[in-house]
């Protein structure tokens, strides 16, 4: 068999779960029988309209926005870029990309090329590099999944709710997962998330909680909401609600869960800042009617304590058994 027929019948017969396949081939053949990986890799950029529009963004706001305070002849019509007045012939053109290429090179040699590229690792699709420093903060350095440590196995920003079903792109729908996490979860998850996506919006007619007219609302994220309490145990107790009509903290999902933990982090702090003498606090959940519940509609306590509040608070939430508070 000559290489043509070999490579002919492989082409037809290939099985493809993916774009990659094809244009190696292409790469190999176009570069007669040869291509670097580089190459190869380019051919894959040019179909992954993500990184293209990451970059038609960068575009509209960085050289463009700064080069245009300057140089006035830099015009934008919607999409297009043009200098005004262009008029150069072949040996100026030559002559001004070549200084381009050089202040392209010297900045290189200064600062070393991964360097420059740093806010735009390869599995990041969208994510900015501020964006993964915030989810990576949040995560303390390890798999939100495995718990395995960021210098063990490389940490990536992975959607919670993947873009290609809806998820959103903001730091309540984003974990920090490790290599494999991320890979297993990809192929695993076949569930379709436009079902719970629509039920972030689920109320219900008769709670209060869901009744966002009978509450004034302190803080607020997309998710929760903090609310004061109306019977207040000390001070200050306030309520950390999800907006989603739940019964209890277990039906929470992760970016609620995320959500409640920010804003209870931001309602303590206000507090704190406000209110020298608060020194500790409570955090409780009452789930189900046996715990104590009393409005079915998922909700944290956030209760302030501060010194000489009761006599002896040694034990806290053991008080509920009285008999057991003090071990
Ligand atoms: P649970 O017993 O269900 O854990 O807590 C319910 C809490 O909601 C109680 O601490 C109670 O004081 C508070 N509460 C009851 N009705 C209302 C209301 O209409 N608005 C607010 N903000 N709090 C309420
Ligand atoms: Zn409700």
């Amino acid at each position: 068999m000559t290489i043509f027929s070999t490579l002919k019948s492989y082409i037809s017969e290939m099985k493809m779960s993916h774009i990659y396949k094809p244009l190696m081939l292409i790469e190999l053949i176009k570069g007669n029988g040869k291509a670097s990986g580089r190459k190869i890799a380019k051919s894959f950029l040019d179909y992954d309209e993500t990184q293209i529009d990451y970059y038609r963004e960068i575009v509209k706001k960085m050289p463009f926005n700064y080069i245009s305070k300057s140089l006035k002849e830099l015009k934008r019509e919607k999409e297009n870029y043009y200098i005004e007045a262009f008029n150069l012939t072949k040996e100026e053109k030559g002559e001004l990309i070549a200084l381009c290429n050089k202040r392209l090179d010297e900045y290189i040699d200064k600062r070393g090329i991964k360097n420059i590229l740093s806010h735009r690792s390869k599995s990041l699709g969208v994510i900015s590099g501020s964006i993964k420093y915030e989810v990576l903060k949040r995560a303390k350095n390890r798999c939100e999944l495995c718990g395995i440590e960021s210098s063990k196995k490389a940490l990536e920003v992975d959607h919670i709710h993947p873009r290609s079903r809806g998820g959103k792109d903001e730091l309540l729908n984003y974990q920090a997962l490790c290599y494999s996490c991320n890979a297993s979860k990809g192929n695993k998850d076949n569930q379709d998330f436009r079902d719970i996506l629509k039920t972030y919006d689920d109320r219900s007619d008769e709670c209060i909680f869901c009744d966002i007219s009978k509450q004034k609302i302190i803080l607020e994220n997309k998710l929760v909401v903090a609310i004061k309490d109306n019977y207040p145990i000390t001070k200050d107790h306030y309520l950390i609600v999800p907006k989603r009509h739940i019964q209890t903290y277990f039906e929470l999902y992760q970016p609620e869960l995320n959500a409640s933990n920010q804003l209870l982090i931001e309602t303590k702090q206000i507090l704190m800042k406000k209110d020298k003498s608060i020194e500790g606090f409570n955090i409780a959940i009452n789930s189900g009617e046996v715990a104590g519940q009393t409005i079915f509609h998922c909700h944290i306590h956030l209760i302030p304590r501060r010194r000489g509040d009761v006599k002896d608070p040694r034990g806290g939430l053991r008080g509920i058994f009285k008999d057991k508070q003090i071990y």
